[in-house]
């Protein structure tokens, strides 16, 4: 098996070999790539035949589209966009099904976990903009369902077509919800990057944040914490968030990314709506408005299922896409992507230094030293 650098990571050929041939090891960028252990393995090409990255898996075409918010404004202030993840996942949790999502853990590297319970759920809260390690969560998913549990499943559009080739069959109680996604950076750098900034702070971090919302609302602000100091600042100000929403960092695969488009993996598929105040202004909220698009007929069932504890307005993948390119087409790959992960295996400052360095436009520092608050009014009035 070798499919290269058109690997997507989600770990389904590890878990699908019928000899345990193969490991998935960290390369010089920190990103996880399949091994096979060429004396063990038998050649019967399980794990190339159900590759998502060869494989197709059935998509939802022509999805119905809403902007859409959680009526539980707490939950949605700790989530990224209007929070609709939560009611979708509670909705499982009260069929006394499992929910699987993306999770820090106690070393804040992002990983798959499954939750049991409603207080565990805040753990998958937020996005977390690194490659999260999926490895042996597909047959814990299986066994659930095979358990005839209702399961969630969260992730990336790449996630979810490795879980659906995983299982190889459809199953009822099993709903996708995949996220609209950029790219992801590797987990190293994230590693390296989160040791780093602790430094910074003059401690260990026990919490980042990349989509805090106590500062400005719904935007791009990180929240970095550790026992003793918080830092929380604009995005595109941190080496790090800079260059991965300057998509500088992401894995090789997500450049042409198959599932950046409105033919989605997911029963469900959730991201921000930005652009939201020109496209549906009286829904606007401070705190986020998610973007849902609904794919599958179970996907519906799910929709109504929660209707009752959300707030949403029909709207287009025309009016959605508009500010959310990654709904049309995958990330360019910039020139400096070739030579970006060079040296981060050494001296980090020096790395941050010389590659991961950025210029801040004089007018958007000011611009982001105006409250949100204060702009929301100013807009509000020029729209009248
Ligand atoms: C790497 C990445 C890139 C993204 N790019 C875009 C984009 O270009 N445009 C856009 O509109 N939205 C993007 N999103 C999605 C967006 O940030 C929100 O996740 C989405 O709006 C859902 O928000 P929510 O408030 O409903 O739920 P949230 O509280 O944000 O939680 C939603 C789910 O996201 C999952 N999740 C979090 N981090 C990861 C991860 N690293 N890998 C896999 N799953 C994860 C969790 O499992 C959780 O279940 C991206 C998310 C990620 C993780």
């Amino acid at each position: 098996m070798n499919i290269g650098r058109d690997c997507f990571g989600c770990n389904a050929c590890e878990q699908l070999c019928p000899k345990k041939c193969i490991t998935f090891e960290y390369d010089s960028e920190g990103f996880l790539y399949p091994q096979v252990d060429k004396n063990l393995c038998i050649e019967c090409s399980v794990c190339i035949s159900r590759c998502p990255a060869v494989k197709e898996v059935e998509r939802g075409i022509n999805p119905k589209v809403f902007a859409a918010k959680y009526n539980d404004p707490d939950s949605v202030f700790n989530s990224t966009s209007g929070g609709i993840f939560i009611p979708l996942a509670l909705n499982v949790l009260k069929k006394g099904g499992v929910v699987f999502g993306c999770a820090y853990d106690d070393e804040l590297k992002a990983r798959h976990i499954a939750v049991e319970s409603e207080k565990e759920l805040c753990r998958l809260q937020g996005s977390k903009y690194v490659q999260s390690d999926t490895r042996g969560i597909y047959s814990k998913v299986k066994d659930a369902l095979e358990n005839d549990r209702y399961v969630l499943f969260s992730g990336t559009g790449c996630q979810c077509a490795g879980l659906k080739t995983f299982l190889k069959k459809d199953y009822k109680k099993l709903l996708i919800s995949d996220i609209v996604c950029h790219g992801v950076p590797s987990p190293k750098l994230f590693e390296k990057y989160i040791e780093y900034m602790g430094k910074k702070l003059g401690g260990k971090l026990t919490e980042y944040n990349f989509r805090s919302k106590e500062k400005q609302g719904w935007d791009l602000y990180y929240k970095a914490k550790n026992a003793k100091k918080s830092k929380s600042d604009y995005g595109f100000f941190d080496p790090y968030y800079n260059a991965f929403l300057t998509g500088k960092t992401y894995r090789e695969c997500c450049y042409k990314c198959n599932f950046a488009n409105a033919e989605r993996a997911g029963d469900i598929t959730l991201a921000d709506y930005w652009g939201i105040q020109k496209m549906h202004p009286d829904f606007y909220d401070k705190n986020g408005v998610s973007l849902v698009l609904i794919n599958s007929e179970k996907g519906i069932k799910a929709w109504d299922e929660i209707s009752g504890s959300i707030k949403a307005v029909p709207s287009t993948i025309e009016k959605a896409s508009v500010m959310n390119g990654n709904l049309v087409a995958p990330s360019e790959r910039p020139d400096c992507r070739d030579s970006i992960y060079e040296g981060m295996n050494g001296d980090f400052d020096l790395y941050v230094k010389t590659k991961l360095s950025f210029k801040i436009n004089p007018k958007t520092k000011i611009k982001k030293m105006i409250p949100k608050s204060l702009k929301d009014k100013v807009l509000k009035i020029i729209r009248k």
